[in-house]
């Protein structure tokens, strides 16, 4: 039996087939990957993480696919949602979440308890998992600022707890943190002023609208922050405001996003980041540095 077949067996309707990853990803664009499945108890898990070795296959984890442009030839192997884990719980100043829970809902309910440390994260429209391991982070607050420890399993399967101060990290970034399936995290905060927090957080979610194109499909800022400098300002001052590939373009509003605003490709994307890049270089002799991820192959 061929790997796509066992895991269909297993996971039944939490298994899709040569599932299109636009159906996954912010970006609303993407090929097909050959199996997208929902494990949930630590039987899936070990099941699927099994099949990968067996069969030699690659394995991904996806939270909201809010960081990842897939190419439009697809890819191979397995992509694993943790958007099913979605528990979360407070405990006195601490909440702990599955994977798959919204980072937002969590920075609501943080905020609702009088808890401080992630109310300039909301809006942030990915995962728990995603936001560990990409340590998001938003108007000078990180991921990790308020972060304890994290729960995970490694490729083999073994399940074991990370501790904040057992980690190097920084600006989006998290060594060695590719290694481990994040499944679920616990932040220890600060006792605060309920209507305070839900202000900031009000303040937080009406900048987002004011400045970031949410009306078009996107995956948020497209590089890191250069060293002393903002992408979207070099972008900028290099006039690639609205400059444009296909369907997609440099968005008018915030020229640190590319967005899909007709129907884009991977490839135009792909093609729009890497014209940015070469005008930046060229103009300010800065290498930006991709924030976004790719996965799969592309058409050109
Ligand atoms: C409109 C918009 C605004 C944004 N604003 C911000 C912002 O202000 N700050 C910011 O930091 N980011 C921002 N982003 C980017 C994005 O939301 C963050 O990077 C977010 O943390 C990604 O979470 P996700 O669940 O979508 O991860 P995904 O995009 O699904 O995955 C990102 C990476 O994390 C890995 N991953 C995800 N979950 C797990 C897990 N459980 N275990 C192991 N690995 C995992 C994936 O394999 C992948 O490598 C924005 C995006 C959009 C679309």
């Amino acid at each position: 039996m061929d790997y796509k077949q066992e895991l269909k067996n297993f996971f039944g309707d939490n298994c899709l087939l040569d599932e299109p990853m636009s159906r996954h990803t912010t970006y609303r664009t993407g090929g097909p990957v050959e199996a997208y499945v929902y494990p949930q108890t630590h039987e899936e898990w070990s099941f699927v993480l099994k099949i990968a070795r067996t069969f030699n296959i690659p394995l991904h984890i996806i939270g909201f696919g809010s960081n990842i442009l897939v190419g439009g030839k697809g890819m191979g192997g397995i992509v694993c949602s943790t958007k099913r884990l979605g528990s979360l719980s407070v405990e006195g100043d601490h909440i702990r979440a599955e994977a798959g829970c919204a980072l937002d809902k969590v920075c609501e309910k943080a905020c609702e308890a009088g808890l401080a440390g992630m109310e300039k994260l909301s809006g942030i429209p990915g995962t728990i998992g995603g936001a560990v391991y990409m340590n998001a982070g938003a108007f000078g607050q990180e991921t990790f600022d308020t972060l304890e420890y994290f729960d995970v399993i490694d490729l083999e399967g073994r399940p074991a707890t990370l501790l904040k101060q057992d980690l190097h990290y920084a600006y989006r970034h998290v060594e060695g943190i590719e290694n481990y399936i994040i499944l679920s995290a616990s932040f220890a905060l600060q006792k605060n002023d309920f209507t305070k927090l839900m202000e900031t957080r009000n303040t937080i979610l009406h900048k987002r609208i004011e400045k970031q194109p949410l009306e078009f499909p996107s995956a948020g800022s497209v590089f890191k922050r250069p060293p002393n400098d903002y992408a979207s300002r070099l972008i900028d001052d290099t006039g690639l405001r609205g400059l444009s590939v296909g369907g997609a373009k440099v968005s008018e509003k915030h020229a640190g996003f590319i967005v899909n605003f007709n129907h884009a490709t991977p490839e135009d994307i792909r093609t729009l980041m890497q014209e940015v890049r070469d005008k930046v270089k060229e103009k300010h002799g800065v290498e930006l540095e991709l924030e976004q991820i790719l996965w799969g192959e592309f058409n050109v």
